[in-house]
């Protein structure tokens, strides 16, 4: 007979796999797949706590409590049978009976000790590779001229906005009242079919911040990074994120961030914030804002600032202050709003602070994915949606940097309309800056007039699918 210990970790190991291939099913809709894991393997205690607590609604939870129940019963039931004393026919149908329906479920739900085994590999040897590459990768970039002229470079990254959600792009309610003012002016420029390289911050971001895209064949380890590139050129780099920095796995976008000369964590851990001792989860873009109060951009020198905000990163009550909810607070998409707005507010005191330094030239701000909040999603691949996919792209520039380049910004002008995924944010920034690493091409600069903005060539989730725009869409 089988020991009873033993048999309850037999089934464990048997029943593990379809409860959770079909938990995720029931409450994210999507099947499991290696980017599951990828992105479990990447989160951090406090951000996969919000996701679980967003996915789970309290109408949800006796769903939830099912699963686990017949889960238990199934264990006990097995194990029980399994350490019956002698071979009876029972014993012995209930058991093929138990093992043929397991394995049906198991092949149902593919193989997810596979999935697992996969991902983990996939990303720690993709992540050893990527680090262990940048000693060549910037032995290809010494002799880039450092003598341009200076200037402050600003690229704020956004978290899960979704362009149809704010008013300078036309949504309904005045969620971005401070972009659809300025956005009118001849500092800014508002970009009208910008669309996210991957629903996911990780895999969008780098490409975002590499000379990775989809239209072009790079490997990960062969991609100049933004960082590497700026500092090759001169660049004094800074890096502020407001979002966490551990996962099980430190992240490729950790790599890149640790390549600036000065790198700040605000909530490394999430849980906890710099400085402080209470832990929580409500961490709000204001920090960022006091925090690069703080940093000191000198005058007569090239600088690249890069901003990580939190935006509207699940769960968005926890995005702005208790007394701010211009729209209430009744509905999922009441908050999403909220903390749209508030993103607004942030962007402009960013703006506010950067465009009173010496030698400001641009500041470009654009969001990782969108959020398919109106599907009752949040952005996941595995459940992917067009609106995961539709980002703002906003760049804002001093009148000296627009005088100096006149062409520049009068092609960028031309370009409002024209199709981006911001795989090409690399190339933009570049641009902007004057840099020319000669790894990116024309065709894929959108401040070139060589840009080609035919739309059907557009991608998204790493070149699996095309672009649909929301007017064709949903
Ligand atoms: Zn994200």
């Amino acid at each position: 007979m089988l020991a009873r210990p033993f048999a309850l970790l037999a089934a464990l190991l048997l029943f593990l796999p379809p409860l959770i291939f079909w938990g995720y099913y029931a409450f994210a809709h999507a099947c499991f797949s290696t980017d599951t894991m990828q992105a479990i393997l990447q989160t951090n205690p406090a951000e996969a706590l919000q996701y679980v607590r967003d996915a789970v609604p309290p109408a949800r939870v006796p769903l939830l409590l099912f699963l686990l129940a017949a889960f238990a019963l199934l264990l006990v039931w097995y194990s029980r049978i399994a350490a019956l004393p002698a071979p009876t026919l029972k014993r012995g149908g209930a058991s093929l009976s138990l093992l043929c329906g397991a394995l049906l479920l198991a092949l149902s739900s593919y193989n997810i000790y596979g999935i697992v085994a996969i991902g983990t590999a996939r990303i720690f040897s993709a992540q050893q590779a990527f680090v262990a590459s940048a000693p060549q990768r910037l032995t290809r970039l010494q002799g880039l001229p450092q003598d341009g002229p200076p200037g402050l470079y600003v690229l704020v990254i956004g978290e899960s906005a979704n362009r149809l959600h704010m008013s300078a792009y036309g949504y309904a309610r005045d969620t971005t009242p401070w972009l659809r003012q300025i956005q009118r002016t001849p500092d800014c420029l508002l970009f009208q079919h910008a669309y996210a390289n991957f629903v996911a911050t990780l895999p969008a971001l780098s490409y975002a911040l590499t000379a990775q895209n989809q239209y072009e064949e790079t490997d990960a380890e062969d991609a100049t990074t933004l960082i590497e590139a700026a500092k090759a050129a001169g660049f004094h780099t800074v890096y502020l994120s407001n979002q966490g920095k551990l996962g099980l796995y430190s992240t490729p976008l950790v790599a890149i961030a640790s390549e600036c000369d000065e790198a700040v964590w605000l909530h490394p851990q999430q849980f906890l914030s710099k400085g402080r001792e209470e832990k929580s989860l409500h961490i709000e873009d204001s920090d960022l804002v006091s925090a690069l109060q703080g940093i000191e951009t000198a005058p007569g020198s090239r600088t690249l600032l890069v901003l990580h905000l939190m935006g509207s990163h699940n769960t968005y009550e926890n995005r702005y202050p208790e007394d701010f909810h211009p729209f209430g607070s009744e509905t999922l998409i009441d908050r999403y709003d909220n903390s749209i707005a508030y993103t607004d507010a942030i962007l402009q005191q960013i703006y506010d602070d950067v465009r009173q330094r010496p030698d400001f030239a641009c500041l470009v701000y654009f969001s990782d994915h969108g959020e398919a909040v109106d599907e009752g999603y949040m952005h996941n691949g595995d459940a992917y949606r067009p609106s995961m996919t539709y980002i703002p792209l906003v760049l804002l520039a001093s009148d000296t940097y627009r005088a100096r380049s006149a062409a520049k910004w009068q092609t960028l002008a031309a370009h409002r309309d024209a199709y981006f995924t911001n795989d090409l944010i690399y190339d933009l920034m570049l641009s902007l800056m004057d840099i020319d690493t000669g790894d990116t091409r024309p065709e894929n600069d959108i401040a070139s007039p060589a840009y080609d903005a035919t739309p059907a060539r557009f991608r998204t989730e790493h070149g699996a699918e095309l672009i649909v725009p929301p007017d064709a869409g949903d």
